[in-house]
């Protein structure tokens, strides 16, 4: 990004720090809170986000408003030169209103209603839910949407989750009526009816998918995952309504999430589509730091792929929502990050494009669900123990980075990430139900310019495609026509192509090409991929490429070609010596076929070749073992380097510029060693 081209997501020239701050818990202890704008102060936090779950004690009894306690604690967090970041608080319903208006309820897949408890919980469809949650915002709206601290809206909390109710399944007739036109045919078609007898004759009979109902028609599982998406969508519009309209000046984000145990980006709903209602991307990351199963460099270089996905949905700078500065309560093992992990998993999330690190929650609650949750200020309320040490330094660090807000992160090089192509994909009833890994196999693609610290962006289907040099389509099952097009159309105008096994194999209904692969893909590669074998984890197959042979496991495609040279070809089984690798020229460009799933390295040597044939390189000259990652946030002139160490062991790097270290103000060059665990932040002109 240019200079004066910064854009301030959250309308602040400063890096936030703080996070969910619930007094709500704590009105019976008036002196808690007022130690908590001492600690506020003590731990440089300067950002609150209030009320995401606090309905019973904002509307205790329908139409029974208390908004007294939150004026008060606003008015405290300002006094003390803090911001507030106010949600709504839809996350968690009052109980009194599940009791007198059970139609909020969910009903699940199986058509069993729900309960009254936890969280997240709701049908987006209901009338009376959506009625509440409306007027709720608008009253918390015209309170405080002139209230000098207020800095951001934060939407609900963690929308997710999906509603099988009468109202819904009305909905999503609906939904269907005006997809499909009016046209039932056009249904039937496109979710291949006639297939044991799946045709419809009244738009009444259609159903979600149910466990004990359909759940094999991919077309109809498909409409119904994008259904549930626009739904949701729905319900966000309608809660911020009053919102835009009496504060259009304010900022509006949800925060998004991740998929743990993997760590890969969420998969119930399709972030590229919410992102479009949002001012600001922001997320709530819990990597499981420290674990038994990977490399401490291993989990964050996918921290790094959902930050470069995230970041790129709106290619601006997201927040950081949500973190712990310790260990969650919800992993099967929740284990505390160690001695300065916090500042630099911190700043991981900075060097990607936050401009905020935000925790969950800021004083730890003292019963219920999450009182063994990673805090800011623990039980002993103590300012002397280590987590509310190293968040203090965490705060410390952000004070001096305000120049890094704003700034962004060019790529030359594009991973190509799509929702919908993986839900198509994990429907799919073929190949291996373990094995797909869609989000997976995008990281490994990923890993080797993290390792080499090459900015990517990941970006969605309907972004620029022509903006970057490469750009890489790992298993994109499914490619509509539209999408195929611009691929083609990338590829002829000079771009590098990158795809794999697995691709381009049915269309947006889910229903499958015909006549071999798509006509424009052959064109494109210059290959027809006539077969793809699966394997299971104990065979054993090999690919040879550039003299040397790679394992490969999972997928094998059998690759006719036409006009494209074999790059690689299979070491063993019934196609043996065929192309498992191809390269051809198109247009202006080229376009690579990767045929199997192949090992590590080969991905590294691979892509070492594009990496020198188009001249892409990392920001900085800084070198260093593997591990350590150095990741650029670019104004104009300036880059600001994040140099971190996810080792155990002390490492060399060697900085072929001359820096400034942000923290200490020194001046570097040359060899610089860093501790385990340790981050050095450098601006260099
Ligand atoms: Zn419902």
């Amino acid at each position: 990004m240019l200079k004066n081209e910064k854009t301030f997501t959250t309308a602040a020239d400063f890096m936030l720090h703080g996070g969910d701050y619930n007094p709500d818990q704590w009105l019976d202890h008036p002196e808690i809170l007022q130690e908590d704008l001492k600690l506020m102060k003590l731990s440089n936090s300067n950002t609150f986000s209030l009320g995401i779950f606090a309905w019973s004690t904002l509307e205790p009894q329908e139409g029974d408003y208390h908004f007294e306690w939150l004026d008060k604690i606003i008015d405290n967090i300002h006094s003390i030169g803090g911001r507030v970041i106010l949600a709504t608080p839809s996350g968690a319903r009052p109980s009194w209103m599940s009791q007198k208006y059970p139609e909020v309820l969910r009903v699940d897949g199986a058509r069993v209603k729900q309960l009254h408890g936890g969280r997240h919980n709701h049908c987006f469809t209901s009338p009376v839910y959506r009625e509440k949650t409306a007027q709720m915002n608008r009253l918390l709206a015209e309170r405080y949407g002139k209230h000098p601290a207020l800095l951001m809206w934060h939407i609900s909390n963690e929308y997710g989750g999906e509603c099988h109710c009468e109202r819904c399944q009305d909905a999503f007739r609906n939904w269907l009526r005006d997809k499909y036109k009016e046209n039932l045919k056009a249904l039937n078609d496109s979710w291949w009816g006639p297939f044991w007898s799946h045709t419809f004759s009244d738009w009444s009979q259609i159903e979600s998918p149910s466990p004990i109902g359909e759940n094999m028609v991919h077309g109809l599982n498909l409409d119904w995952k994008r259904f549930v998406t626009d739904q949701t969508i729905s319900f966000f519009e309608n809660e911020v309504t009053a919102i835009r309209e009496l504060t259009p000046e304010i900022p509006i984000t949800t925060n998004f999430m991740a998929d743990t145990h993997d760590l890969i980006p969420f998969q119930s709903l399709d972030y590229s589509k919410f992102a479009k209602h949002l001012d600001v991307i922001s997320w709530d990351a819990y990597p499981a730091w420290h674990n038994d199963w990977e490399t401490t460099a291993n989990l964050a270089m996918k921290v790094g792929f959902i930050n470069d996905l995230y970041r790129s949905l709106k290619q601006q700078p997201f927040l950081l929502m949500e973190s712990t500065p310790s260990a969650v309560n919800w992993h099967k093992i929740n284990k505390a990050k160690r001695p300065g992990m916090h500042l630099l998993s911190s700043m991981q999330m900075v060097a990607h494009g936050s401009d905020s690190i935000l925790y969950f929650q800021w004083r730890k609650s003292r019963g219920s669900s999450e009182k063994f949750h990673g805090a800011v200020v623990d039980h002993d309320n103590s300012v002397d123990n280590r987590v509310f040490k190293e968040v203090s330094t965490v705060g410390e660090t952000l004070e001096k980075l305000s120049q890094v807000v704003g700034t962004n992160r060019p790529a030359d090089v594009a991973i190509l990430y799509d929702w919908e192509s993986n839900w198509a994909l994990n429907h799919a009833q073929g190949y291996g139900t373990e094995t797909k890994c869609y989000p997976q196999t995008l990281q490994e693609h990923y890993r080797t310019f993290w390792e080499q610290d090459i900015p990517v962006d990941v970006i969605t289907k309907e972004q620029e495609f022509s903006r970057y040099k490469l750009l890489i389509v790992p298993m994109l099952y499914l490619a509509s026509e539209e999408t195929i097009a611009r691929l083609k159309q990338f590829t002829a105008e000079g771009g590098t192509l990158v795809m794999t096994y697995i691709s381009g194999i049915v269309n947006e209904h889910d229903l499958t090409y015909l006549g071999g692969w798509h006509q424009d893909l052959q064109a494109v590669f210059g290959i027809n991929p006539v077969e793809t074998d699966t394997l299971y984890p104990g065979d054993r197959n090999s690919v040879q490429y550039s003299n040397r042979s790679y394992e490969l496991t999972d997928y094998a495609t059998v690759i006719e070609t036409h006009s494209a040279a074999v790059d690689g070809i299979y070491e063993a089984d019934f196609y043996a010596g065929s192309p498992a690798m191809t390269k051809n020229s198109y247009g202006k460009g080229r376009a690579y076929y990767i045929g199997a799933r192949l090992e590590e390295q080969f991905n590294r040597d691979f892509y070492q070749e594009l990496i020198t044939d188009l001249s892409l390189q990392s920001v900085l000259p800084i070198e260093h073992g593997p591990g350590v990652s150095v990741q650029v946030r670019q104004d104009g002139d300036v880059n600001y380097a994040f140099v971190m160490n996810f080792t155990e062991q002390e490492q060399t790097v060697s900085i072929h510029v001359v820096a400034k270290d942000l923290m200490t103000g020194e001046e570097l060059s040359g060899e610089l060693l860093l501790a385990k665990y340790e981050v050095r932040i450098l601006a260099v002109k």
